[in-house]
């Protein structure tokens, strides 16, 4: 009998693997279970869409559910979600949206089923108006909102990349923006930070840093934010403190969790389950720094540790790289990327860190038209290893990460990274390039 690989969860990783694994075995049934209406859709575009009241939410769906069924040949069972696993008989349960049970069996498993959106338990938080922006679905239903109310002002909760995205989204709306924080832009370094919190204000963002909300009202159409002895009124609020693993239904199925309750698993994928797999934001990783466990949602790993897993469970045995973090952001005019760990990261983990923080530009001295780029670099003193890059700039930033991402993939020390030959020409960086110049200002302090 053919053997039957299920998958929960119809995006980024689930998809990437059902494809794999027909393209790789075409005998192979597979079967994917997606609770929502959509698959393989373009999460990362959201805040561009949404910034564009004009555009269609759908526009983001890269490949249509049809085009799995009738060209790939996947099972691909739209509007099913999972509930359990039943690991001693093999099977996944579940209902559908009509109301309607079901059942399946399976021979190998991989559970997508991603991150959830991290609502604070707060007086208000389930009012109409407040809103997070994880799904094609919470796009549609924020813009319809947006549309409906004719919504001029927003509250974001959360100060994270996705809450800066969206407040460039809502201010191209001509919409006024504040937000609420504890932390401004957790994980980088306050001279990063400090830049894109003056692109923010200078942007009309009223920011208001080292605060919680404590409680949202309604009056009237109006909500009413509560935060210290403030409050602040807005027509829509946006909960963007960050995402968690969808991970309960394995830990109910008794599989073993890592950092942040992800799912843990193996270089090859496997859960605590050899029977079952686990990919992108729901799973866990190892650092390419540290080399140990961490858990850090990205796209790009979703849809790798997809297809690794198709290559398992088809008898192509493949091991998974590890993760450097690497990710980038655009507010306005800022281009914001890191890769590795910061300084404060990296003590956590034993190394005994140095950092340096510069100031180069994106072209040339005497080219027009350039403008500064600010990059902190961290290295280990006891090794001489490179850490971390972070980077802002309006231009040659985005791309330009990843050639300390490389670095860190090949464990160089910061003296090697200084010594390597990148690529110069006025238009695009000064003869020592910004990465450069940190390294070797890095150096004199290891
Ligand atoms: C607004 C926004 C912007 C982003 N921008 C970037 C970016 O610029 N760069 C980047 O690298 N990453 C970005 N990300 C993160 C990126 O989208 C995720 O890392 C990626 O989508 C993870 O893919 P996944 O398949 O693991 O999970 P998901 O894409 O979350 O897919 C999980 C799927 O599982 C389904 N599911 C869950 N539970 C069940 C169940 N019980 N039964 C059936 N189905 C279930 C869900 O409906 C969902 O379709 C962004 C995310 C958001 C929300």
């Amino acid at each position: 009998m053919d053997m039957n690989f299920v998958i929960i969860g119809g995006d980024a990783a689930g998809m990437s693997a059902a494809s794999r694994a027909k393209r790789l075995d075409h005998n192979l049934n597979v079967t994917v279970f997606e609770k929502s209406m959509d698959v393989s859709y373009s999460a990362c575009g959201m805040p561009y869409n949404i910034a564009n009241p004009d555009r269609e939410i759908d526009d983001l769906v890269v490949r249509r559910a049809e085009v799995f069924k009738e060209k790939q040949g996947i099972d691909l069972m739209t509007g099913h979600r999972v509930g359990q696993i039943d690991r001693h008989n093999r099977w996944v349960s579940g209902i559908k949206s009509d109301g309607k049970k079901f059942k399946f069996p399976y021979d190998k498993l991989l559970i997508a089923t991603g991150a959830l959106p991290i609502i604070p338990e707060i007086p208000g938080a389930d009012l109409a108006g407040v809103m997070a922006l994880k799904s094609l679905d919470d796009g549609r239903r924020i813009k319809a909102y947006l549309k409906e109310k004719s919504a001029r002002s927003v509250v974001i909760v959360g100060m994270g990349y996705i809450g800066m995205e969206m407040c460039e989204a809502f201010r191209e709306r001509d919409m006024g923006v504040s937000m609420i924080s504890m932390d401004f832009l957790p994980g980088f370094h306050e001279t990063i930070a400090g830049m894109v919190r003056r692109e923010l204000e200078s942007n009309g963002v009223m920011l208001h840093v080292r605060h919680q909300a404590s409680q949202i009202v309604k009056a009237g159409e109006i909500l009413n934010i509560l935060f210290a002895d403030h409050g602040l009124n807005a027509d829509m609020v946006l909960m963007a403190i960050g995402v968690t693993p969808n991970s309960s239904m394995a830990a109910d199925a008794g599989l073993a969790l890592g950092p942040k309750k992800s799912i843990a698993v193996n270089r090859h994928l496997q859960t605590s389950d050899e029977n079952i797999f686990a990919a992108g934001d729901c799973s866990d990783a190892f650092h390419v720094v540290t080399g140990q466990k961490t858990w850090i949602p990205l796209a790009l790993r979703a849809n790798r540790a997809g297809w690794a897993v198709a290559d398992n469970v088809c008898g192509k045995p493949t091991e998974i790289s590890p993760v450097a973090g690497t990710s980038v952001f655009k507010v306005f005019d800022l281009q914001v990327a890191r890769t590795g760990l910061s300084a404060a990261e990296a003590t956590q983990f034993g190394f005994e860190p140095a950092e340096v923080v510069i100031e180069s530009r994106s072209r040339a001295h005497a080219h027009p038209g350039g403008s500064s780029i600010w990059v902190y670099m961290a290295g280990d003193k006891k090794s001489g290893r490179l850490l971390g890059v972070q980077m802002v700039g309006k231009e040659g930033v985005a791309h330009r990460i990843n050639a300390p991402a490389v670095a860190l993939h090949n464990r160089m020390t910061v003296d090697e990274f200084s010594r390597t030959d990148l690529a110069y020409a006025p238009p695009f960086g000064p003869v020592w390039d910004p990465m450069l110049t940190a390294a070797n200002q890095l150096l004199k302090a290891l």
